[in-house]
């Protein structure tokens, strides 16, 4: 019989955990890490989980910014961990927004999905694509959305006290953790 063996990961929201919060973020220069973001990263990279960021990106469909622009601003995250030799396995965006009727709105993208955080769609595409037992798996963020999206999926949460804190009081939920910051999440996870 064969038996493989399913990976673990760190799901990561992005901005106002990773980066610092400034509202959406529409440009590269607009990334800045948060203080100890790149060592939780690369703690996360020396242990048994993958590190996955899964982000809203509804600056796309508000026309703040086009897709190509906010991969760019991807780019720029990936390159500011490497200079500090943290990686990220993958990054998952939805560049969506349900809510149409806005002038200069970019229409293409401005339609209900299953990726917009606290659907899961893009954790279940990154659980299919990497193998990953979710119920062995964590999501780390700064809002109820996703604390929402990680029990979602029946992960355990941790919401970090960085970006908006949790004050966005989208969602009633109660995370599994609450912990200062990613590095104090990022090592209270993995007990070291
Ligand atoms: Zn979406």
């Amino acid at each position: 019989m064969r038996c493989v063996k399913k990976n673990k990961c760190i799901f990561l929201d992005r901005d106002g955990t990773i980066n610092k919060y400034k509202g959406l973020i529409s440009k590269p220069e607009d990334i800045e890490l948060i203080n100890g973001a790149a060592e939780a990263i690369r703690i996360i990279n020396e242990s048994e989980y993958l590190c996955i960021v899964v982000s809203n990106q509804p600056g796309v469909a508000k026309n703040l910014c086009s897709l190509d622009t906010a991969w760019e601003i991807n780019e720029r995250l990936k390159d500011l961990l490497i200079k500090r030799d943290a990686y990220l396995d993958d990054i998952f965006i939805c560049p969506h927004h349900p809510e149409k009727g806005f002038p200069d709105e970019n229409v293409e993208f401005k339609i209900k999905c299953n990726c917009r955080k606290p659907e899961t769609g893009m954790i279940e595409q990154a659980a299919l694509k990497y193998n990953i037992d979710l119920s062995e798996s964590f999501l780390i963020g700064d809002t109820s959305i996703d604390v929402k999206t990680g029990s979602n999926c029946k992960m355990k949460t941790v919401l970090v006290e960085t970006g908006l804190g949790g004050m966005d009081e989208k969602y009633k939920v109660v995370p599994d953790y609450r912990m200062k910051d990613i590095y104090e999440a990022v090592k209270f996870i993995l007990k070291e």
